[in-house]
């Protein structure tokens, strides 16, 4: 495995837990997370992966911790019409799901990983790749690292994010998209309670999103075409306040920074193969989407459950795991439903980050219209959080 973010970490030990000899290889030891801290980039994280968690026994950890359950999700438009509003209750659901620190899911993560028979090796940069030829007896690939050592496996398996070289050795290619836009995150603070909500509000330059976090704070996560984005960071904690709430519309009545901002670059991307020879593409190696549906790191959760299920029964059969067949049922799947999620999140973006008149009537009548239908709410939150 190499690259031990979340979905590194989480394969590494899903695969460990099947009894495989799994190595983790990372490139920059994660520091510790400490409650006093709190890590800027959060997720919003889906039921279907919090169950993934629950069953590598890391879930119960990162609860105890400190996650936010969200119960409601509201979603309007900065032009009017209608508003969508997801609602636990009236899914049949406690939460809809939680936000949770980037750095506490990795930290809980890598304290599962000696225990399950990982080893793990950090800091350590692969740097080169060579791979047996296809139908080879055994095939398998020998990793080269930047202190000079090498190792040999049976698959490797490229979690080393959007800027993968394990994937570029493989000679797999991505096609990108640079949306020009930025997201800025910080921890606010808000004159009213955020109601564990998660609230996004469109405007032209893109989604705004106030995710509820403990102690009554919000995370938000506004995008914003690049030249805004840097204006942004450089506000003041006046000026950003005063911006900020306007913003929001001031829903949550006056806003106020409690920490640092900082902004990513947004960009789409796609890898052309999710299996390059011996070597697997996962998590935003394989693909990067925008952050409107706070997806990223729940579709790259989900190659992992894919990919335990399939090694799973593989072992359940005695059959080989590794198997080039096996791996591209596994890839196909992946490969669809993450283009699918992709370009669903850049036509939202699209239709809704843009001041044209036909655009802007469409939007608002597309969530009214959805939010006037609780078949439709309900569908469309079922199909997000695979519920
Ligand atoms: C503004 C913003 C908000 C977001 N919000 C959400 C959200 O709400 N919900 C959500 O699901 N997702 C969200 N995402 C997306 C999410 O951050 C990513 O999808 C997720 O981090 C991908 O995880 P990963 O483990 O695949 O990659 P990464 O987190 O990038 O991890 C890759 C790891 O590989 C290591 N590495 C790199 N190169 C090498 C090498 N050569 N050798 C060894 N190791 C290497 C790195 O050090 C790193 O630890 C957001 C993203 C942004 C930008």
């Amino acid at each position: 495995m190499v690259g031990g973010g979340v979905v590194g970490a989480a394969c590494a030990l899903a695969l460990a837990r099947l009894e495989l000899d799994v190595v983790l290889v990372e490139a920059a030891e994660p520091s510790a997370w400490s409650a006093a801290s709190p890590d800027l980039r959060v997720y919003a994280f889906a039921p279907d992966n919090a169950a993934l968690l629950d069953t590598l026994g890391v879930w119960p950890q990162v609860r105890a911790a400190r996650v936010q359950p969200y119960r409601h999700m509201r979603v309007w438009d900065a032009a009017g019409g209608g508003e969508l509003h997801f609602d636990a209750d009236a899914l049949g659901r406690r939460e809809l799901g939680w936000i949770v620190e980037h750095g506490l899911l990795v930290d809980r993560l890598w304290a599962a990983l000696p225990q399950a028979g990982v080893d793990v090796r950090a800091p350590l940069r692969v740097e080169g790749l060579e791979q047996d030829g296809e139908g080879a007896e055994n095939a398998g690939v020998t990793l080269r690292f930047d202190d000079g050592s090498r190792l040999e496996a049976r698959l490797a398996i490229a979690a080393d994010g959007a800027d993968s070289m394990l994937r570029k050795l493989a000679g797999a290619e991505v096609a990108a998209h640079d949306y020009a836009q930025r997201g800025v995150v910080a921890f606010v603070e808000t004159d009213l309670p955020h109601e564990d909500t998660a609230w996004q509000r469109f405007l032209p330059g893109g989604p705004l999103a106030f995710l509820p976090f403990v102690g009554g704070q919000s995370s938000i996560v506004w995008t914003l075409p690049q030249g805004q984005a840097a204006e942004v960071l450089a506000f003041d904690d006046a000026a950003f306040s005063q911006a900020l709430t306007r913003a929001f519309d001031a829903r949550l009545g006056q806003v106020r920074p409690a920490s640092r901002r900082v902004a990513f670059p947004l960009r789409r991307q796609l890898v052309d193969r999710y299996v390059a020879g011996r070597v697997l593409v996962i998590g935003d190696a394989a693909h990067v989407v925008h952050p409107l549906a706070g997806q990223g790191v729940n579709l790259g959760l989900r190659d992992v459950a894919g990919l335990r299920d399939a090694v799973a029964a593989a072992l359940a059969r005695n059959a080989d795991w590794s198997s080039p067949s096996r791996l591209a049922r596994w890839a196909r799947t992946r490969k669809s439903e993450n283009a699918v999620a992709a370009w669903t999140f850049d036509g939202i973006n699209r239709v809704f980050s843009s001041d044209g008149m036909h655009r802007t009537l469409l939007r608002g009548q597309l969530l009214g219209l959805a939010g006037k239908l609780p078949p439709v709410t309900a569908a469309l939150w079922r199909r997000a959080a695979r519920l």
